[in-house]
């Protein structure tokens, strides 16, 4: 048990936060895309949805469906600056520096991992290899 899971743990403790499940449809497409694009997917939405000291449309920039990674951002508060700095301590206007970009795609990769099958050759004998693809396809 580390920090993440730590955290993961707290805001599991929110029945908002807790309220928040991948579909059949978000499974399939992480096994799908692989676990290496999918977390270049989470490094480029963080990236670019949250990073700047003022994002767009901050607050309402993370849909409710349509990619694992946005729901995974509602369940983990990665999904704007409010939430960042209530839960992860991170100030609101100022830019993320590279490493607070990467732990915050660390918690989401973290929260989705803990909810799929990933492990290679083990149990899931059909979880793809990754896939050299550009993020967001
Ligand atoms: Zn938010």
């Amino acid at each position: 048990m580390d920090w993440i899971d730590r955290r993961l743990d707290r805001l599991a403790r929110s029945r908002f936060r807790n309220s928040f499940r991948l579909t059949e449809e978000d499974q399939d497409y992480i096994r799908r895309k692989g676990w290496f694009t999918l977390s270049r997917h989470a490094h480029s939405i963080l990236s670019s949805r949250l990073a700047a000291a003022f994002p767009k449309n901050d607050g309402r920039q993370t849909p409710w469906r349509g990619h694992p990674v946005f729901v995974a951002q509602h369940a983990t508060a990665t999904c704007c600056r409010k939430c960042v700095e209530r839960w992860h301590g991170i100030p609101r206007g100022r830019e993320l520096s590279t490493d607070e970009i990467a732990l915050l795609t660390a918690i989401v990769l973290r929260w989705i991992l803990r909810r799929i099958d990933m492990i290679p050759n083990a149990t899931n004998a059909d979880t793809p290899w990754p896939q050299l693809t550009l993020p967001l396809d």
